[in-house]
């Protein structure tokens, strides 16, 4: 049976819609909704959809489509986020059933956008979107931040200004936009008092932080700051750095304050400076070469992730192979390949997608065979060792967990002998490595 004003909210996508979902929740029981057991019962079905690449999109129309069908007469459906940013006709063509549609950057109007639902006679989907006027405020005081077990996932920014001729982020979200000091500052704190004990900094690109309000080297700046105001958080990672904008300050401050974990996220995309320059991408290569062995020099046990894409437009073998030597070379700890997906209206639209598909994923599988062996011996050289370990997840006796070498839902896991309360942040000693997760003892 329908529950009067209770909602269902599906989140699709990355750790930054995430963060978007858990505002709206946070608004909407705030007004005085509820969340509900299960889409039979609820009357509001919110579904915050991924627009990035072609399978998220696919993705998300399909949860939009099951739900379109199963709904009752008395619920209301609304698509939000990236896909209805992007396309917001096409949403309502091939979903006919959704009552109302916003974009990524409108998720703080859900409570204006349900009652204009409401009080309206029309049936045709009502929309709302408008990228532009977006304040980069929390105007209703809502904490921009998802809550999962002991982590958090703060946004210090949003949007991105640059050009990456692959990425249809800029076209969904616009240019970007940092979240003043203050705010990030009181949400930081906030977290603290909840009792996280990792928080995490995303934005597109955390190393832009700052540069709209004019700030330099925002983002050392920020981190410094964030430092001073949870001295109780253990744990803060940072996500997403852009290669060519890594500043000595940004590596002091991580260097010289044990609560920054040693991990640094740098999507590279490629390692060939023709691919790199036709993907609108920083091509030094040099820069690469020089700023990990900096990284590495400075900051002991640093775990290195990064992120790359097969198949590009015109990518010839000689360049993959100088992707997989320089994979080989650069021994990273974590790497994640993607094939190549052709986006309408980026950059790259003009050069078409010649790679064939099999091509593609035959190089995602070379260039992870490469990294699997890598991944595996590094991962071998753990065992032994006592590490924190942040625990996810327990039952029938085991825990399940992560080390400051893994992010959550990106890199791998550790299985514990014992079950230790979700959240907590224990010890325990590694017994046994296979290429992405680890097996440990917890310590009492
Ligand atoms: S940095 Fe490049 S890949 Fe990342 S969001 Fe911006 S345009 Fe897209």
């Amino acid at each position: 049976m329908i529950k009067q004003n209770s909602y269902y909210l599906i989140s699709l996508g990355c750790a930054k819609n995430t963060v978007d979902s858990h505002s709206m929740s946070a608004l909407l029981d705030l007004a005085g909704y509820h969340p509900a057991t299960s889409v039979e019962n609820a009357e509001i079905l919110i579904v915050n959809t991924c627009g990035f690449i072609h399978p998220a999109r696919e993705e998300s129309f399909e949860v939009l489509t099951e739900l379109s069908k199963s709904k009752q007469q008395d619920q209301i459906l609304i698509a939000g986020g990236c896909l209805t940013q992007r396309f917001p006709g096409l949403v309502a063509q091939r979903i006919p059933n959704v009552d109302g549609i916003f974009g990524t950057r409108r998720w703080m109007d859900i409570i204006d956008v349900l009652s204009t639902i409401k009080n309206r006679n029309d049936t045709t989907p009502y929309r709302h979107t408008s990228a532009s006027e977006y304040v980069g405020t929390d105007e209703k005081g809502i904490i921009r931040t998802a809550i999962q077990g002991g982590s958090a996932y703060l946004k210090i920014a949003d949007g991105c200004r640059r050009n990456c001729a692959f990425c249809a982020i800029p076209l969904i979200k616009g240019t970007t936009v940092s979240r003043p000091v203050e705010d990030i500052l009181r949400d930081a704190t906030a977290l603290q008092n909840y009792g996280i004990k990792e928080l995490i900094l995303i934005a597109q690109d955390t190393t832009d932080y700052g540069f709209d309000l004019g700030i330099k080297d925002g983002l050392a700046n920020l981190l410094g700051k964030i430092l001073h105001s949870v001295p109780n958080i253990p744990w803060v990672r940072i996500l997403y750095n852009y290669p060519g904008y890594v500043t000595d300050a940004l590596i002091d401050v991580m260097a010289n304050n044990a609560q920054v974990l040693p991990y640094f996220d740098l999507p590279l995309q490629h390692a060939d400076p023709n691919i790199l320059k036709k993907m609108n991408r920083p091509s030094n290569i040099d820069w690469v070469y020089k700023t990990i062995e900096k990284l590495r020099n400075a900051i002991p046990d640093l775990a290195i992730r990064t992120t790359f894409i097969t198949g590009f437009p015109g990518e010839t073998e000689t360049e993959f192979l100088s992707l997989l030597k320089f994979v080989e070379e650069l021994q990273f700890d974590h790497v994640g390949v993607f094939p190549y997906s052709f986006e309408k209206g980026t950059p790259a639209e003009a050069l078409g997608d010649p790679v064939p598909e099999n091509v593609k994923l035959d190089r995602v599988e070379r260039l992870m065979a490469a990294q699997e062996k890598i991944s595996y011996a590094k991962n071998q050289t753990l065992v032994g060792k006592e590490m924190g370990i942040l625990i996810e997840g327990n039952g029938d006796g085991i825990s399940v967990g992560r080390t400051y070498r893994d992010a959550p839902e990106i890199d791998g896991l550790v299985i514990l002998d014992k079950e230790a309360p979700v959240g907590d942040l224990v010890r325990g000693v590694i017994t046994s490595a296979m290429v992405h997760d680890l097996t440990a003892r917890l310590l009492s």
